[in-house]
């Protein structure tokens, strides 16, 4: 990357996006084992499409079943690790934390972004967030980035500037508009 040339990013929400999420009472939950965690089918190839094109892809996921005690931090990492040796994201970034902490980094607060992009000198208005759910949405809006939501029954009623319907029609639009 020569200098001055804009650092750019893709922000990648995981459940529901490179992941399935599983369902939980009719809700779409996270995966609290390895064995209920796998990678969407292409999810490795979309990653892959966004590198290739010049972003940064950092995956940003709350995952605040550590702090409920329903998570083992070591399952949470072995996931991590499954989702690495299977799509090339550049970076993992999780929240752990529940609504009560009042932490910054739990979306629908930005923190996990501009965070990152604090550190490492992204330009947060020529990036970009995938997501799947308000949260996410409300995040991407607060750090200043573009947002697409991946269609999901359980989202309809979302609010959102962009949809697709899976992600590699999210990467589509994020490669034409640049
Ligand atoms: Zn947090």
């Amino acid at each position: 990357m020569g200098v001055g040339e804009v650092r750019r990013a893709v922000f990648l929400d995981r459940d529901g996006v490179l992941n399935p999420v599983v369902m939980r009472g009719g809700k779409p939950a996270s995966p609290r084992s390895l064995s209920e965690f796998s990678l969407l089918p292409g999810a490795g190839e979309q990653v892959a499409r966004l590198k290739g094109a010049g972003y940064r892809v950092i995956v940003v996921t709350n995952q605040p079943d550590v702090a409920r005690g329903l998570l083992a931090q070591s399952e949470l990492d072995a996931m991590h690790q499954a989702l690495a040796a299977g799509a090339p994201v550049d970076e993992i970034r999780f929240c752990p934390h529940g609504d009560r902490h009042g932490c910054e980094c739990r979306k629908p607060k930005p923190g996990m972004i501009t965070q990152a992009a604090a550190e490492q000198g992204i330009d947060l208005a020529a990036s970009w967030l995938v997501g799947d759910g308000y949260k996410d949405m409300a995040a991407a809006q607060a750090a200043g980035v573009k947002a697409i939501l991946i269609e999901a029954e359980y989202n309809r009623a979302v609010e959102a500037p962009r949809r697709a319907p899976d992600l590699v029609s999210a990467v589509n639009i994020i490669l034409e508009q640049g």
